[in-house]
């Protein structure tokens, strides 16, 4: 009988990519995968870095899952794995900690999992992660997050993910070809550039050198694919974003009008003690670049509060550089001490209270920004990729400039482009939309 395993993925979407390679080996070799609320022989979490109270949540979900099936093997896997192996290994009920260079390798340990309490322990120092895995996700009918980039050399000192992954590396242009034409055929319709810090894309795979291909080269590649109708970059550096890259994006009909790109602080003082690679002039010119050859693309802005010696101040400069700038949405972070980084040891710590006071205030800010993005938009026509279902009477999807519009549901939506005229937003600021031509599909 076919062992049964289950996946859970906490964190960001590279980690996803990663558990549904891992998952597409394991049931080549026999294993049959099951969802996670069901009965199984192992379950394989794999974790995040950035996750809060990482430690407790992993302890919450060992106990479920062991509650579950109390004889399966418990697995944990990835960035915190890497980073805390020994705690991890600790939580009972944990059969295996596996680290960044390790986690790949599942098919080969866990067959000498045996009924030891003791948890087997695999992990090396991250420098000898020097290596690239290709992955992609494949859980969604209409979209997959395809890694193309690992690993960060940049140390900004809030972030740990240098340490838990290692440094900067790439797939090939040719690894991405072949793994995009994987996803078409089996359907998929966008695929989702994803990476640490992607826009470093062109090192090579040990991360050892930079090799001939950049990532416009890249995007010039990839939108040439017939295959493919969609393509969209899952979040890019602002130092990264050259005038070829924007020029490529505006000038392909296949990548979308959509840049996701982290700001952290509006304050120069603080982005300078975060390490980041620009200031708030920079960052503001590089916005008004893009919307020069983009005009109606859609910015996302990942920004943190309560970063050490963020005064009322700063916050207010990043409250008004945000308010002033206008972009379509934001994703707001509180800071969080994280082990080993530069900034847990800095000055000036914020009160939790006041971090999520702050973080309460940009959320709200977020709301204020996306509805006037989308209201720029009523009674316009764009181009919509309908989503699967979740059993509500409503179905959802995205027009290429990232805003969200429902439909009633229509199964033979599901997975086509649709051009759309949006009439309105709804009180959860989702846009209502009708139907331009029904059913018909469009060709990008
Ligand atoms: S760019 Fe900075 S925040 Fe992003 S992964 Fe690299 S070190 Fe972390």
């Amino acid at each position: 009988m076919k062992k049964r395993i289950a996946y859970h993925t906490l964190g960001c979407k590279l980690n996803f990519s990663e558990t549904s390679a891992i998952s597409r080996k394991m049931s080549d070799k026999g294993y049959e995968k099951v969802e996670l609320s069901e009965e199984a022989d192992f379950y394989v979490v794999n974790t995040c870095s950035v996750t809060e109270n990482a430690n407790k949540k992993c302890r919450a979900i060992a106990r479920q899952l062991k509650r579950k099936s109390p004889s399966a093997k418990v697995i944990f896997m990835g960035c915190y794995a890497q980073l805390k192996p020994d705690e991890i290994s600790e939580i009972p009920g944990v059969s295996m900690v596996l680290g960044a260079k390790d986690k790949f390798r599942l098919d080969s340990y866990i067959e000498s999992l045996d009924d030891s309490e003791e948890a087997l322990v695999l992990n090396t120092p991250v420098k000898e992660v020097d290596f690239y895995t290709p992955a992609y996700s494949i859980d969604d009918r209409t979209r997959s997050f395809l890694k193309i980039q690992d690993g960060c050399d940049y140390f900004c000192s809030f972030c740990t993910i240098p340490l838990a992954r290692g440094k900067s590396r790439s797939a090939s242009t040719e690894t991405v070809i072949k793994q995009a034409q994987e996803i078409a055929a089996k359907g998929i319709k966008e695929i989702v550039l994803t990476g640490v810090n992607t826009g470093d894309f062109g090192r090579s795979e040990d991360g050892r050198t930079r090799g001939e291909e950049s990532f416009t080269d890249l995007i010039l590649s990839l939108s040439k694919m017939e295959e493919i109708e969609r393509w969209r970059i899952s979040s890019i550096e602002p130092n990264l974003i050259s005038a070829k890259v924007i020029e490529t994006v505006a000038s392909t009909k296949t990548f979308m009008p959509h840049f996701h790109i982290p700001l952290q602080s509006g304050s120069d003082k603080i982005l300078k003690l975060m390490r980041r690679k620009y200031d708030s002039t920079f960052y503001t010119n590089k916005i008004q670049e893009i919307r020069d050859k983009i005009p109606h693309v859609c910015i996302g802005i990942d920004v943190i509060v309560g970063f050490p010696g963020e005064s009322d101040e700063d916050f207010l400069t990043t409250y008004n550089f945000l308010k002033d700038l206008q972009p379509s949405y934001l994703h707001v972070f509180s800071y969080s001490e994280r082990l080993n980084t530069k900034a847990a040891s800095m000055d000036g710590s914020v009160d939790p209270s006041k971090r999520k006071e702050r973080s309460e205030q940009l959320r709200s800010l977020s709301l204020k920004l996306q509805r006037s993005y989308y209201s720029k938009f009523e009674r316009s026509e764009r181009p919509v990729l309908f989503e699967a279902g979740n059993g509500t009477k409503d179905m959802h999807g995205f027009t290429d400039n990232y805003i969200k519009v429902k439909l009633p549901y229509d199964e033979t939506l599901v997975n086509t482009v649709q051009n759309v005229r949006i009439s309105g937003i709804d009180a959860d600021g989702i846009a209502e939309c009708e139907l331009l031509q029904n059913k018909m599909k469009v060709t990008l």
